[in-house]
């Protein structure tokens, strides 16, 4: 049972169904959504029968890792679960993805952190470890540009 810590811990979503989680440890998380055959709605989370339409014919379809944060709030009480504490709070936003869902989540972020309108990309958080030595994971989003380490590629920076 006991794993060398070299290798990334194995990650599980804390509920199935909802985010596919990538293999590559750096790599972020993707939203599983639905696309209505009949009407090309999209939807998150998955549906069966399309909510605009009513047809009973989706695909699964992953969506993209970053939206446009449509509104947000912040709650100054640190997150149930969390072992972030760094702010004492936390953001909640809406972030708009490109394909139509609009997708509520929690922020990473400080009170300061984020304007409607800006780019958000999505994260992964471990919330603990279960029995099985597996970290459980939520998904967030985070501001973009906050995230430009050496190693993104086209790096756009824009003035605060
Ligand atoms: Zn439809």
């Amino acid at each position: 049972m006991t794993q060398s810590r070299t290798e990334a811990k194995p990650r599980v979503p804390i509920e199935p169904g909802f985010f596919r989680i990538p293999a590559d440890p750096n790599a972020p998380p993707r939203l599983l959504g639905s696309r209505c055959r009949s009407c090309q709605e999209v939807f998150y989370p998955r549906r069966r029968i399309c909510a605009r339409c009513l047809a009973r014919d989706t695909e699964d379809l992953e969506l993209s890792t970053r939206g446009s944060l449509y509104t947000y709030t912040y709650v100054h009480f640190p997150l149930f679960n969390s072992r972030r504490a760094d702010h004492g709070g936390y953001g909640v936003g809406q972030v708009d993805l490109p394909e139509g869902p609009r997708v509520q989540a929690v922020l990473s972020g400080g009170p300061g952190d984020f304007r409607v309108g800006m780019e958000m990309v999505i994260e992964l958080e471990t919330l603990r470890e279960n029995e099985a030595g597996q970290d459980v994971v939520v998904y967030r989003f985070r501001p973009a540009k906050a995230t430009q380490t050496a190693s993104a590629a086209s790096a756009k920076v824009e003035p605060a």
